[in-house]
């Protein structure tokens, strides 16, 4: 029963519903409900306006997308908090649905909004795990070929590597380091007893302190177990290992390692030690070069100028080691060099400190001491000179000694020069085999040099010209002919001999130039002679050596019109010493242009009579040195007698040169001589002196 006013002013539905009648619905929320309540309900909700409206979906579904570009876009790390925030985001959706349904009557479908943000939690967690592990995985694929790569580098290195920690552990080392230091295990053992132990406190001393500045390399010497030394170049740096403290700490802390780069660098240190052992010491002899000599010298010199000793500086040469060198070789060359400086070194009389100080010239320097004078020299002359039997080969030396001797040491160089000085002058002159230095070897040496280099201007400027010294016949005092003698005049030093300058121009080859001069000078000068006489002209061995003296005597004949009938080439027997001039074949070249030769100085050089008849000569020149004063010196007349029945012999006259006196004119008249040549005759004179001269003798 229900009490009266409940349904006052409301409108009252009734309704019967019944099972049987199937009149039962399912509906959402509140299950099953009879057909007149859903009746009811549907005219109440028309009733109130209260009919749902589906809306807002798109709107729902910008919003979810929204959300996935802005999480795309910032930079929220990790992804749980990615999926967290998609997460709230759905809830919010489905509370504003929710909410937006009990206030307004629409409804909005949030399946698609929540299908975009399963969408964007779904490839964050995707990014998150799965492009991580495939990053992950090419990194470490990447880190292990780098790792690998660094390993062959550090095992391949040219450069012996090895790690230190501290406490003095070895924790790496590189193959080139095992070999380095002959040790197969380095690695786990304690540095200090494999390592030398320099190397190990460098390394610990890093270790301890990080050095400050750049890193120096050192070099150690290193014995070996072959017991060879080994030089070590080794530079130590230091750096720190990173070492994770545990596998969920992030937190890193460092470890200080010490590295040691190593290098053998024994063959550049041998090859630096033996050049400058070759910038001091002759290879050969084993003694000191000339730097070596000069550094000692000057050592030599500073105590002696503390003492007052006088010192002595000798040096000598080995006259004939180009011949010994041109028959037997270079290595004999080499050997009896070495074999010298055996001998000067086990000489004990002598404290003198020997060096080589060029290929053929040995020096020493000693405390002088005036009793033994040129004992020392004398000595050491038995001691070298004696024959060296090398391979089998007997070899004899000749030495030439130059020695000063001083009490007032000035400096090495000019010891060396002095001495140097004395050793060239016996050289050139080879009068005697040892020469002290006296302060006139310094002036001729450079007047010599002057000389030299005033000779090449010479023909240019004029100064030279030819005197003629008649030959004349002793029968009856005619003359027969002339010998061309070079003069030169020089502008300032006045005239100089040609015994001077004629022996300079052959050193430096400048007599070949001046020997054409006469050739040509001579025969243009003999065509204005009076009669026709004969022309002699001196021809020197560079000549013939370095000179084309065929080709330059064809061209004189050719451009002065010279019969060369009446030329005679003299020519000295120093030329027959030469054995590779050629000489027999370009005198016969010469005869064939029509020339003669006469062998000029005959008796002063090497008198070895066996190439007289080899090189036919039409005259000898019998040397001035024969005719004394009076010429009644037995032996003279032998050889003078011996000369005329030689030239008899093969058909050659002979020419006396040096006649000074009548006295001597009739001796040699009555010895059977034929021609002269001398003061007595006629000095050596002007061309036109020579002809006004003919002109009164006629
Ligand atoms: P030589 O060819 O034996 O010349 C003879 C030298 O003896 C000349 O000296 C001459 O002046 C000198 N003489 C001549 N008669 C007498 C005398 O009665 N008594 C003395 N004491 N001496 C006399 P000169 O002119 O000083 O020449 C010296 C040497 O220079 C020459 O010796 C010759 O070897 C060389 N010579 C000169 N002119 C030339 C030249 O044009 N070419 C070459 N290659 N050598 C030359
Ligand atoms: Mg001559
Ligand atoms: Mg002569």
């Amino acid at each position: 029963k229900t009490p009266p006013g409940v349904f006052f002013e409301k409108k009252v539905i009734v309704g019967a519903s019944a099972q049987e009648l199937r009149d039962l619905f399912p509906v959402p929320v509140h299950e099953i409900l009879p057909g007149s309540m859903i009746q009811a309900l549907g005219a109440e909700t028309l009733l109130q306006g209260r009919a749902l409206e589906k809306g807002g979906e798109w709107i729902a579904f910008t919003a979810a997308l929204a959300v996935f570009v802005l999480l795309l876009l910032t930079n929220v790390e990790g992804w749980a908090v990615k999926t967290a925030i998609l997460a709230l985001c759905a809830v919010a959706l489905e509370l504003v649905a929710i909410s937006l349904q009990k206030s307004f009557p629409v409804i909005v479908p949030t399946a698609s909004a929540h299908f975009v943000l399963l969408l964007a939690a779904a490839s964050v967690v995707f990014r998150e795990l799965g492009l991580h592990k495939l990053l992950l995985h090419i990194a470490t694929i990447r880190q292990r070929n780098s790792e690998r790569m660094l390993g062959l580098v550090f095992d391949d290195s040219f450069d012996g590597i090895i790690v230190v920690k501290s406490g003095g552990l070895v924790s790496a080392a590189n193959q080139t380091a095992r070999t380095l230091f002959q040790c197969d295990d380095l690695v786990g053992r304690n540095a200090r007893q494999v390592l030398p132990a320099e190397l190990v406190e460098e390394a610990l001393a890093v270790l301890a302190a990080p050095p400050a500045g750049k890193p120096v390399p050192s070099i150690i010497e290193a014995a070996q177990i072959d017991g060879k030394r080994r030089f070590i170049e080794y530079v130590v740096t230091r750096s720190e290992r990173t070492i994770a403290n545990s596998a969920r700490s992030k937190k890193v802390r460092t470890q200080a390692v010490a590295c040691l780069t190593c290098r053998d660098v024994t063959l550049e240190r041998e090859s630096v030690e033996r050049l400058s052992y070759l910038a001091r010491y002759d290879a050969v002899t084993g003694l000191e070069n000339r730097n070596g000599f000069e550094e000692k010298l000057e050592q030599v010199i500073v105590s002696a100028q503390a003492t007052g000793q006088d010192l002595c500086v000798i040096q000598f040469a080995i006259v004939n080691l180009d011949q010994i060198i041109a028959s037997l070789g270079f290595s004999y060359g080499d050997q009896l060099r070495h074999a010298i400086a055996v001998r000067l070194k086990n000489h004990p009389a002598q404290k003198a400190h020997w060096a080589a100080i060029s290929a053929d010239v040995f020096a020493c320097v000693l405390d002088w001491q005036p009793d033994l004078e040129f004992g020392v020299i004398e000595t050491v002359k038995q001691v070298v000179a004696e024959d060296y039997n090398i391979e089998g080969a007997r070899i004899s030396v000749q030495l030439n000694f130059g020695f000063v001797v001083t009490d007032n040491p000035a400096s090495a160089e000019d010891l060396l020069r002095k001495s140097g000085n004395a050793l060239a002058r016996v050289r050139r002159d080879s009068q005697s085999q040892t020469l002290a230095f006296r302060p006139e070897l310094d002036e001729q040496l450079q007047r010599r040099r002057l000389l030299e280099t005033e000779l090449f201007k010479a023909i240019g400027r004029d100064e030279i010209h030819l005197a003629y010294q008649p030959l004349v016949d002793l029968s009856d005092n005619s003359v027969i002919g002339a010998e061309a003698l070079m003069r030169w005049h020089h502008r300032e030093l006045g005239p100089i001999s040609p015994m001077e300058f004629v022996p300079i121009a052959e050193e430096n080859g400048y007599i070949v130039e001046l020997g054409a001069w006469a050739l040509n000078r001579g025969m243009k000068e003999a065509l204005s002679w009076p009669s026709p006489l004969r022309l002699s002209v001196n021809i020197s061995a560079v000549q013939f050596s370095r000179g084309n003296l065929v080709a330059t005597v064809k061209e004189a004949f050719e451009r002065t019109g010279f019969p060369s009938a009446r030329l005679d080439l003299e020519i000295t027997e120093s030329l027959f010493i030469d054995d590779d001039l050629d000489l027999e074949f370009r005198m016969q070249e010469l005869k064939a242009l029509g020339c003669s030769f006469s062998l000029d100085d005959f008796g002063t050089g090497y008198s070895s009579l066996g190439y007289i008849p080899k090189y036919s000569f039409s005259k000898i020149k019998l040397d001035k040195s024969f005719v004394r004063q009076s010429i009644s010196n037995r032996q003279d007349i032998t050889v003078i007698e011996a000369v005329l029945h030689l030239a008899n012999g093969y058909d050659m006259s002979v020419v006396v040169e040096g006649i000074e006196t009548a006295e001597q004119a009739d001796k040699l008249r009555q010895l059977g001589c034929q021609i002269g040549q001398g003061y007595l005759f006629g000095r050596p004179m002007s061309a036109s002196s020579l002809s006004a001269h003919l002109a009164n003798a006629a």
